[in-house]
């Protein structure tokens, strides 16, 4: 059905920077809506214990999103399943579109829509994702009981994917085209130390192959960076965990990017080239990526936007 709904303040995805801004904006008595987008709850779903959120020593990570959510309508923002397929930030009041027909007005916008998983960009990767390809090992590690698996990456996705690989397959190969990992030192110490686990230094996955009929994967080739030298790995499962990308391409013409896509914003705030626009988390941070500096900028960015709609007033 579609109808119009206006609010003051828009809040556009559902992450830690999303439900952080909604508590602040609830508390700031601006009736936030808060759009969930595909993903409710955001990255932290596809993951399983964190360890680093303040106050929790070990929590499950749809747990925790679980808990913010709860925590944001609490305080009075409202909560929609929906997909924002189109924003325009030409005039205000901004008008969102989503996906079951609703349009959102709204006099401020906080975009929180993070990051997603990046891929080599290879056609057989292509052509085996979902048959033995995944770049979440928490969704699809389950399948691989007793079977080898590699990983490609090597920062703190790459370790974590490799690590939880080990409660269900036989082998790990980790692969990473340098010698040096990126990740966290607590979490390089657990991967050297566990014994299912084999780094393959300087190589570049090459080739996924494997069968066509069941479609399945049956290996990979690796290239040696340094030597060139080829190497093939049998394995049954292919966890590509290279990094992400930001979520920007409702904005992406409208507003000021760089580092591929992150948004802009000033120094100290989450303000970006647009009065009224705000951006948090994962698709302004090219630096810390982190859930508790995306709920730290959601803070921000509620404060932010409550000052902006007072001084109008
Ligand atoms: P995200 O969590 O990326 O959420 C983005 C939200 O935007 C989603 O709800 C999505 O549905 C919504 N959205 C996107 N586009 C639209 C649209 N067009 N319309 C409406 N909604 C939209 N960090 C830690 O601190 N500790 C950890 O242990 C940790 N583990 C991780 C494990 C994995 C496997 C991954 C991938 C990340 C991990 N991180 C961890 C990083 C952490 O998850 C992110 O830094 C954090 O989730 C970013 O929060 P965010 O709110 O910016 O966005
Ligand atoms: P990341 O830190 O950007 O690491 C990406 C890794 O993939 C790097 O090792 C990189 O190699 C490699 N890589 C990138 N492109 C590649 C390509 N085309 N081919 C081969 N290898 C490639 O990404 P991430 O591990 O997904 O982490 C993202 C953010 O989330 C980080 O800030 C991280 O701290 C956070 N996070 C935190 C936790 C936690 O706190 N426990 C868990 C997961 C993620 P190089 O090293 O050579 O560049």
């Amino acid at each position: 059905m579609s109808e119009t709904r206006h609010t003051r303040l828009l809040i556009i995805g559902s992450g830690p920077a999303g439900y952080t801004a909604g508590v602040y904006g609830s508390r700031a008595m601006l009736n936030p809506i808060l759009v969930q987008g595909i993903q409710p709850g955001g990255q932290l779903t596809i993951t399983t214990e964190v360890e680093n959120w303040p106050g929790r020593k070990e929590v499950q990570g749809p747990d925790l999103m679980v808990e913010m959510e709860e925590h944001a309508r609490a305080a009075g923002t409202e909560i929609i399943a929906d997909h924002i397929s189109d924003l325009d930030l030409s005039k205000r009041p901004f008008v969102a579109k989503g996906d079951t027909g609703t349009t959102y007005t709204a006099d401020a916008v906080i975009l929180a829509t993070g990051a997603q998983a990046k891929w080599l960009g290879l056609p057989s990767e292509e052509k085996f994702k979902g048959f033995g390809v995944s770049a979440c090992a928490t969704c699809d590690g389950f399948f691989y009981r007793g079977q080898e698996v590699v990983v490609v990456g090597g920062g703190n996705s790459a370790v974590e994917e490799a690590l939880f690989l080990t409660n269900f397959a036989s082998k790990v190969t980790l692969i990473h085209r340098r010698d040096e990992l990126r990740s966290e030192k607590i979490l390089q110490e657990r991967l050297l130390k566990n014994p299912k686990i084999e780094p393959l230094w300087f190589n570049e996955l090459v080739e996924v192959y494997g069968s066509e009929n069941p479609m399945g994967v049956e290996g990979v080739r690796t290239k040696n960076v340094k030597t060139g030298e080829i190497t093939d790995i049998p394995c049954k499962g292919v966890f590509i965990a290279i990094g992400h990308a930001p979520s920007s391409e409702l904005v992406k013409d409208t507003l000021e990017t760089h580092m591929g896509g992150y948004v802009v914003t000033k120094p100290d705030s989450t303000e970006t080239s647009i009065p009224g626009v705000f951006a948090a988390g994962d698709l302004t941070d090219y630096k810390y990526r982190q859930a508790v500096t995306s709920a730290g900028m959601g803070c921000m960015a509620a404060l932010e936007a409550e000052r902006f709609l007072s001084a109008e007033e």
